[in-house]
Order: C-alpha cells, then sequence, then structure tokens
C-alpha cells in the first residue's frame, strides 16, 4: 500500500464518526499523491504525513450560560490547533448547531494549505460550538459568548492563536469575546480578528472573502480568455461571503441573479438588488422572503435550486457539501465556465470531479476563499504596528494577494505536470511551504 493510503486508512480508523475530516484529508493527500512519491522515503522516514494530519492540540470544552427564562444551557465547545509551522494558529469560530469536533478539524486542516497560500506567516486552526445564535436575544448571545471565552482565553493570545469569525459568529459575537479576553487577561491586543471599526477592527475585513473571491475568480477567468464582464453568475447564500461576492461580481460587470438561505432560494433576473438583501440580512437578520416580497422580479423558492439556473459562473458561498453531483451535471449542461468556491468545501468531491473532467475551471475554497484570513492577518499587522490602513490600502493588499494566489496555484499545477488543475495546484503549493517548515524545525 502507498504511503498516501496508508496515512488515509489511518486517519479514517482513528477518527471514527469524522465523515468531513475524512473527506477533507482524502481530497488533499489525493492530490498531493505526486508530490509525496517524489519524496516518500524521507517524508515517511520523519511521519511527516502522519504529523501533518493530526492536530498539535485538540480542545473541547463545556460552556454554560443562562437563558433569559433564568435555565442553564450548556454547549459543547472546540478550538483545534492543527499547525504552527508557518506562524500562529489561525482560523475562525463557528457557532452552528451542526458542529462537533470532525467539522472542526475538517476545517482545521483545511486551514492549514489555505493560511500557507496566502503567503503571510499564519498557521491552521479554527473553533467553535454547537451553540445556536439564531433567535437568540442579544443578552442570551453575550452570555454565551463571556462564557465561553472564560474558557477559550487560556489557549489563545496575539502570538500563539488568533481566532476569527466563521458561520453564525460575526461583529457582535467578535465584540462580547473580545471584551470578555481583555477583562479576565487584562491586555489590549489583537487576539481575534473581525474586530469593530472602533477597537482595532481593520477596513475591508468585512468585504475581504467576498471580494477576495471575485479578483481571484477574474483572474482565473483573464488567464483563461475569458472576461468577467457580462457573464452571469449564480450565488448560494446570502452571509457575509455571498453578500459582498455578489456587491464585487456588480462591481466588475457581472449579473448576480442567485441568493440562498437554509430554507429557500431567489431568482432575480434583473440581478440582485445588493442595498435590499443588506437591509433584509444584516440589519432585519430575516428570511429571504422578505427580499422577495420587496422586489418585483425576484422569485422565491422553497428548498434548494441555485444551481439549476443557467449561467457563466457558479460561487458556492452557504456552507460544506451543499454542491452535489446533480448540481454539477445541471451545471455543465448549462454550459458552466468556472465555478470558485467562497465557501470551505462546498463542493463534493464527486462533483468536483466531474465539473474538472467536462472542462469547467474549478478554484477550490482554500485558494478562493483566502482572501478573509489574508485580510485578517492585515488586521494583526495592524493591531502589532498601532496604526489603521485606509480601505483602498488593504483593499489593494488583499487584490495583489489574491492574484498572487492564483499563479501560484497555476504554476504549481503546471509544475506537476497538471495543468489548469487549480485543486492540486492550490494544495501542492499550500503544502511544500509547510512541509519544508516542518522538516526545518525537527521533530516537534
Ligand atoms: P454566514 O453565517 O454569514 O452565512 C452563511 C450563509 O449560508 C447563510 O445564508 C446561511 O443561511 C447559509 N447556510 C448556512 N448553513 C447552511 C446549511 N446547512 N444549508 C443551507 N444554507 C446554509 O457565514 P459566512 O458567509 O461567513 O460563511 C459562509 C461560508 O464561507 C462558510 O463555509 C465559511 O466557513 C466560509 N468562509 C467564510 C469566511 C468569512 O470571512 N466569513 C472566510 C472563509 C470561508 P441561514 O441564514 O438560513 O442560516
Amino acid at each position: 500500500m502507498s504511503y498516501v493510503d496508508e496515512v488515509y486508512q489511518m486517519v479514517v480508523e482513528k477518527n471514527p464518526a469524522q465523515p468531513e475530516f475524512h473527506q477533507a484529508v482524502k481530497e488533499v493527500l489525493e492530490s498531493l499523491r505526486v508530490v509525496i512519491e517524489a519524496n516518500e522515503e524521507a517524508y515517511k522516514k520523519d511521519a511527516l504525513l502522519e504529523r501533518l494530519v493530526t492536530p498539535e492540540r485538540q480542545l473541547l470544552f463545556r460552556v454554560p450560560w443562562v437563558d433569559d427564562k433564568g435555565q442553564v444551557q450548556v454547549n459543547n465547545a472546540f478550538r483545534v490547533q492543527f499547525n504552527s509551522a508557518i506562524g500562529p494558529y489561525k482560523g475562525g469560530l463557528r457557532l452552528h448547531p451542526s458542529v462537533n469536533l470532525g467539522i472542526i478539524k475538517f476545517l482545521g486542516f483545511e486551514q492549514i494549505f489555505k493560511n500557507s497560500l496566502t503567503g503571510l506567516p499564519i498557521g491552521g486552526g479554527k473553533g467553535g460550538s454547537d451553540f445556536d445564535p439564531k433567535g437568540k436575544s442579544d443578552r442570551e448571545v453575550m452570555a454565551f459568548c463571556q462564557s465561553f471565552m472564560t474558557e477559550l482565553n487560556k489557549y489563545i493570545g496575539a502570538d500563539t492563536d488568533v481566532p476569527a469569525g466563521d458561520i453564525g459568529t460575526g461583529a457582535r459575537e467578535i465584540g462580547y469575546m473580545y471584551g470578555q479576553y481583555k477583562r479576565i487577561r487584562g491586555v489590549y491586543e489583537g487576539v481575534l480578528t473581525g474586530k469593530g471599526l472602533s477597537y482595532g477592527g481593520s477596513l475591508a475585513r468585512t468585504e475581504a472573502t467576498g471580494y477576495g473571491l471575485l479578483y481571484l475568480t477574474e483572474e482565473m477567468l483573464k488567464c483563461n480568455g475569458h472576461d468577467i464582464k457580462g457573464k452571469i453568475v449564480v450565488i448560494s447564500g446570502s452571509g457575509n461571503v455571498a453578500i459582498y461576492a455578489t456587491q464585487k461580481a456588480q462591481q466588475l460587470g457581472a449579473k448576480v441573479v442567485t441568493v440562498s438561505d437554509s430554507t429557500g432560494w431567489v431568482y432575480d433576473p434583473e440581478g440582485i438588488d445588493v442595498a435590499l438583501l443588506k437591509e433584509v440580512k444584516e440589519v432585519k437578520r430575516a428570511r429571504l422572503t422578505e427580499y422577495a416580497a420587496a422586489r418585483p422580479s425576484a422569485q422565491y423558492h422553497e428548498g434548494r435550486g441555485v444551481w439549476s439556473i443557467k449561467c457563466d459562473v457558479a460561487l458556492p458561498c452557504a456552507t460544506q457539501n451543499e454542491l452535489l453531483i446533480d448540481d454539477a451535471k445541471a451545471l455543465v449542461a448549462n454550459g458552466c465556465l468556472a465555478v470558485a468556491e467562497g465557501a470551505n468545501m462546498p463542493t463534493t468531491i464527486e462533483a468536483t470531479e466531474y465539473l474538472q473532467a467536462n472542462g469547467v475551471l474549478f478554484a477550490p475554497g482554500k485558494a478562493a476563499n483566502a482572501g478573509g484570513v489574508a485580510t485578517s492577518a492585515l488586521e494583526m499587522s495592524q493591531n502589532s504596528e498601532r496604526l489603521s490602513w485606509t480601505f483602498e490600502e488593504v483593499d489593494s493588499k488583499l487584490r495583489n494577494i489574491m492574484i498572487n494566489i492564483f499563479h501560484n496555484l497555476d504554476d504549481a499545477a503546471k509544475k506537476y505536470g497538471m495543468e489548469g488543475n487549480y485543486v492540486a495546484g492550490a494544495n501542492i503549493a499550500g503544502f511544500l511551504k509547510v512541509a519544508d517548515a516542518m522538516t526545518a524545525q525537527g521533530i516537534v
């Protein structure tokens, strides 16, 4: 059995009931096969892959808090500090009922390569809880966040582990967590990113993931002879990533015709009205039915269906495993040119392979959505300098980072004989830097 297969089998045996983690490891190891086989003896002797797939540290803790009725609630919480070979652990905190250790490990594992691809000195980590902020009062969210940080503060710091937002963790949650960290530790430092602008946040961080997705997509299209201007784009999700992806796509001259949430989706052939979408989702925190009710050109549908709309570019921006094989077939049948992942692992392995086999340009999340973490790293730099850069300065650095990422993965794919396979390119480029650093630092 090859080294790659041995390690994958070990992951499945040692981490039962964590299918998303298995999926993420499989996808990465498969595309690294050619690199691993070329260095198999040295990597195997150092157990490099075994160390890479095993988190340096996994924290599991309970979070007790009191709800508005005086009832005590208990949630499970996690922080997985996966790999610090190239910098302090960096990765978001997900608050969603679906969160479990396997989900956090898949996200933390992906984060290692994503962070490496940004070219910035940040290691990989991820955390979260099965707490659901939806439908909770501000006081309940604060009670949860304070209790969560009362435990988490022991393990994080500006030079050790710097969490950020993710699904369910927005500006409100980061604010409550930051306040509690400062109160307990007594230091004013950049321990979290995604902070409010009045207390150390970076301009353009809110927009960064969605904007970065479009900068990379634009470059990928350009290098393959297409212009994003005039393209029809379908987007899933209607959260942070989806909203700013929609905004930047429209600024670049494309027309976005769909968005979705966990209950339904909207088709708006006139093009999504971003101001209205922001009002419904960011201000009212309401369902998409309210968007459709306020916009005569929009049709609301229950369930899933975004990928059935004819488009040139598809941008999945909601959650993992939301673009399945039948969706990939529909996209290909409708002549879709490119898919770029705004969410983490939204496309199943089967669907990814189908899209690639049918000539669709495919940018994986660890490259395409790296703008968020890259701008978080820029927030860390500003906090260390005690300076704030302008929106234009951050945005222009973000754009350069995304263009560089695309060329890194394009070059890596070409170098290893897989031209146009950006999944392999991203995994190889991300891996090589981390593997070099791990080798240089000895067996730790
Ligand atoms: P938000 O919580 O702001 O939005 C998530 C969106 O996806 C919402 O529209 C939500 O619908 C929908 N959604 C969530 N879970 C499901 C589900 N199980 N089925 C269908 N729809 C669902 O999150 P973000 O926009 O921040 O994150 C979206 C994705 O992007 C995630 O995969 C995240 O890990 C990834 N990402 C985010 C970054 C960031 O900077 N924010 C950086 C890099 C990656 P509803 O409102 O109904 O819940």
